[in-house]
């Protein structure tokens, strides 16, 4: 239909425009240069009209060894900088990517299917977490710990050498920028696997940054499956630590990979984030903040609010207002300025979605607003759209209450005190997010410092920056991003020691006075 032919000519005219070649585009940055895959070929769909968009091929076991091996060439020349200057080429790299931001959002959600205004705002996000993880790389001191004088012991922070990332479709270049920028600022190389869904604005960021000045091979884009592509990265041995953004059934394979060569790893996984509303709270922003929380992105989000949970004696009064929001949102085409919820990327997560809210109506819950196509769109949109859903009659041991839905679809339950809205938001084996409104600040800081979640906001919802740590408990993975957390992940301690003692004292044991 005419909307897919015009999204395949726009994404063929960017990937020209950015040198990749249209026709089986060159979807790995490797060693400095773009290079096509040797694998099978994988086909890309439009999310917006379900018709094919542009197909490339799997990397595959051969290209992810030629850029583990430039990675780790490209890791010694970064070293051998000294540490001002690896800030001011971060620094310089960004710069390179200026004037490409507008191709790059288009291209992000022409594959994606993410509305564009959400893509523009993911640029800016590429460059804050550059430009602040720039500024770490020459402070990144380490201490003198205070023993006993007959020594001196220091403790220098020194990278792992090459890390391997893997991240997920709904926020490619988000993942990619948050995870590059602290590795390259603790001095590490760089090969990472992008989703084979949404394979080439990861491409373009690195290509940009390495012409802004960086070290040829510091950083590779490697593009396939998880089965091919993904497992030779999780499996080479030249790999010195894995970071993985994606679902809690992939994070748990890339640790068992790790396990298996004790490599250590961070999993940044999937959420059931609890959006707790008192009675006390100020209901309009609490609404406003609920739908935010939720429907942004179409859902497939991992810190999104799908649980709603809302003091019984206004929780009428909550829901009526949030289906009525919810039905005002404008759905529609990722290229339309106005859309502010699109498509969800793939059919695979369109099909879970209809088949949970429809497990969840035959256990019992009730479709307050949407559950099903939106009305409005164009008849050449065919592709994977479900407009805002709440549902409400639903029970914590529901699946819906319990699984992560990567969809636009919230569940309200009622809460009768403080105590039942801790132990609801509890409930649950994921632990990444939750948020708290009340104007009550003593109980909402009470409840806040109660719930088993790595980031909890009051009276706000998903205010994330790249100075503040980000992960999660239990389900939601381990490990940190962002901040000094983050970029902690990517060194090791190592202590040094140095005898101080008028005599040289080398004793067995444990060494005398130590
Ligand atoms: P996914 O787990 O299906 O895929 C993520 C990545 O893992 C992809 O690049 C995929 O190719 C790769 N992969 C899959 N199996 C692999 C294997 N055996 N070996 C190596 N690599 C493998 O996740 P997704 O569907 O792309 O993303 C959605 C999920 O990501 C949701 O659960 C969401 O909550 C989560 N997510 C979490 C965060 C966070 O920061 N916590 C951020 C964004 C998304």
């Amino acid at each position: 239909n005419s909307l897919s032919q015009h999204a395949s000519d726009q994404l063929a005219a960017l990937l020209n425009g950015f040198g990749l070649a249209a026709k089986t585009p060159l979807s790995n940055w490797i060693d400095g240069d773009l290079v096509a895959g040797e694998g099978e070929e994988i086909t890309l769909i439009n999310p917006a009209t379900g018709d094919a968009l542009v197909s490339y091929r799997d990397a595959g076991a051969g290209l992810i060894e030629r850029a583990t091996q430039a990675a780790q060439r490209g890791q010694r020349e970064w070293m051998a900088l000294t540490a001002s200057e690896r800030g001011r080429r971060m620094n310089a790299a960004i710069r390179a990517l200026e004037g490409h931001e507008e191709a790059l959002a288009q291209l992000e959600s022409v594959v994606a299917g993410k509305p564009i205004r959400d893509c523009r705002a993911e640029v800016g996000k590429v460059r804050e977490m550059f430009e602040y993880y720039a500024g770490w790389c020459d402070k990144q001191h380490g201490e003198v710990i205070p023993v006993p004088t007959s020594h001196l012991n220091y403790v220098r922070h020194v990278p792992y050498g090459v890390v391997g990332q893997i991240t997920p479709w709904n926020a490619p270049m988000f993942t990619c920028a948050w995870q590059l920028a602290p590795a390259m600022a603790a001095g590490n190389g760089v090969v990472l696997k992008p989703s084979e869904l949404t394979p080439f604005t990861s491409v373009v960021i690195a290509k940009q940054l390495e012409r802004g000045g960086l070290p040829k091979g510091l950083i590779n884009i490697v593009n396939g499956l998880g089965k091919t592509t993904g497992a030779a990265l999780t499996d080479h041995p030249a790999i010195g630590k894995l970071v993985f953004v994606g679902s809690p059934q992939s994070g748990r394979m890339i640790a068992e990979a790790g396990a298996r060569r004790l490599v250590p790893s961070v999993l940044e996984l999937g959420g059931k984030s609890a959006n707790i509303v008192f009675a006390d709270a100020k209901l309009d922003e609490a609404v406003a903040g609920a739908q935010a929380a939720i429907f942004a992105a179409a859902g497939q989000s991992c810190v999104a609010g799908s649980r709603l949970l809302i003091e019984r004696s206004v929780f009428e009064q909550v829901t009526t207002r949030l289906a009525r929001a919810a039905e005002q949102i404008h759905v529609g085409l990722p290229s339309d300025e106005a859309t502010r919820m699109g498509p969800l990327q793939n059919r695979r997560q369109f099909e879970q979605v209809t088949r949970m809210i429809e497990a969840a109506e035959a256990q019992g819950a009730r479709v307050l607003t949407g559950g099903k196509r939106p009305e409005g769109l164009p008849d050449d949109a065919q592709g994977y759209f479900i407009a805002p859903t709440v549902l409400v009659d639903v029970t914590p041991d529901m699946e819906i209450a319990q699984q992560e839905v990567f969809g636009p679809v919230l569940v309200a339950m009622a809460f009768d005190n403080k105590e039942e809205a801790i132990r609801l938001a509890n409930d649950t084996r994921f632990g990444l997010a939750g948020a708290v409104w009340s104007q009550d600040v003593a109980r909402a800081h009470r409840v806040a410092g109660q719930l088993r979640a790595g980031t909890v906001w009051i009276n706000s919802y998903k205010a994330i920056s790249v100075m503040s740590p980000f992960g999660g408990f239990g389900d939601s993975g381990f490990g940190r991003s962002s901040g000094l957390d983050g970029l902690r992940e990517y060194t090791v301690p190592q202590s040094v020691w140095v005898e101080t003692a008028p005599e040289a004292s080398v004793a067995f044991g444990y060494g005398s006075g130590v």
